[in-house]
């Protein structure tokens, strides 16, 4: 089977050995399409991932072999995401899920960037689902990212009818804005690229350049999915005294929130990171229900095309890549 594989600079093809159960529990599955996460850029280019790594985790696939407990069948069509938590460690016990040992130890295999997949019999009864039939495999693909920002949603805890910024509208700013809306939140959106902009009040919600934000709008919580470091700032701007800035994104110099204006302010500053089985399920409803639009966002590559998918969304040329397998 092909898969595509970091090797130094570049993810490159390679042929591994096909994908087959070899007695185990768990499936094979044909991957029908993989989004690329904006954590596999970071992982990419900050060399975090060894040479031979198969990334990738945003995938719809089809069953073609099967050893379960559960109902799922050959030929079913589903979305999962990669890692499960234990459910009994102190960070499961206190909702840090994604903090847990035995999360960040399971994954799909051998990533999603490959012809076949081995998802496990814990991958099937936690974290795999039906992909719903009004979805598109491309819409059904942001399952998992859509997922991430219902967390980082609930992790805030704003109350019903609160004021939150989302800074910064690149694919996943949208969907947070979204899925803010979708939680009953008043939403505003900024961005410096005027497309990203006009794309989020075509979803019919409030959006501006940053440089033409009032300087007096103050958010109750600010959603950072800008990976910039000067979108720091912004949000120290735009959260009144008392609210929350929820943390979505790695920034380069690893700037950090001064503790003075914690402290005066009585900030809180959260963080969020990957999600829960139910985080998981909530995100499928919302796309399910299309209280979430996800059209238009993706540029489809073919497998082969992968290195390129990785430029154009290093380079802000797309919105996000889906990587076409099927
Ligand atoms: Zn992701
Ligand atoms: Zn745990």
């Amino acid at each position: 089977m092909k898969t595509a594989v970091i090797s130094k600079d570049k993810i490159v093809i390679k042929q591994a050995p096909d994908m087959t159960l070899n007695g185990r529990q768990g499936a094979v599955v044909k991957v029908l399409g993989c989004g690329l996460c904006g954590s596999d850029i970071v992982k990419f280019i900050h060399k975090i991932s060894k040479d031979g790594t198969v990334l990738g985790h945003e995938i719809v696939a089809e069953i073609t072999e099967i050893n379960s407990k559960t109902n799922f069948k050959i030929g079913d069509r589903i979305v999962t995401s990669h890692h499960i938590p234990c459910g009994e460690c102190v960070y499961c016990r206190n909702g840090n899920v994604s903090m847990c040992k035995h999360f960040k130890e399971t994954n799909i295999v051998p990533g999603g960037f490959s012809e076949y997949v081995y998802l496990s019999e814990e991958h099937l009864q936690n974290v795999a689902h039906l992909k719903p039939e009004n979805l598109s495999d491309i819409e059904a693909s942001f399952y998992e990212p859509l997922g991430c920002c219902v967390r980082a949603v609930k992790r805030a805890n704003l109350r019903g009818n609160s004021t939150a910024l989302v800074i910064g509208l690149g694919s996943i700013g949208i969907l947070m804005a979204q899925a803010l809306k979708a939680y009953g939140m008043e939403v505003t959106g900024c961005d410096l690229i005027p497309d990203r902009v006009k794309r989020l009040r075509n979803l019919g919600i409030a959006a501006f350049n940053v440089k033409e934000m009032d300087p007096n709008f103050e958010a109750d919580g600010v959603f950072m999915t800008s990976g910039s470091d000067k979108a720091i700032n912004t949000a120290l701007k735009h959260v009144r005294n008392g609210g929350k800035i929820l943390v979505f994104s790695s920034t380069p110099n690893n700037w950090g929130y001064a503790n003075n204006e914690i402290y005066y302010r009585e900030l809180t500053v959260l963080g969020s990171y990957s999600p829960s089985p139910v985080d998981l399920q909530d995100s499928l409803n919302l796309l399910k229900s299309k209280q979430v639009k996800v059209d238009g966002l993706s540029t489809i590559y073919e497998l082969d095309d992968i290195q390129k998918a990785f430029d154009d969304t290093i380079n802000n040329r797309i919105m996000k890549a889906y990587i076409d397998i099927g």
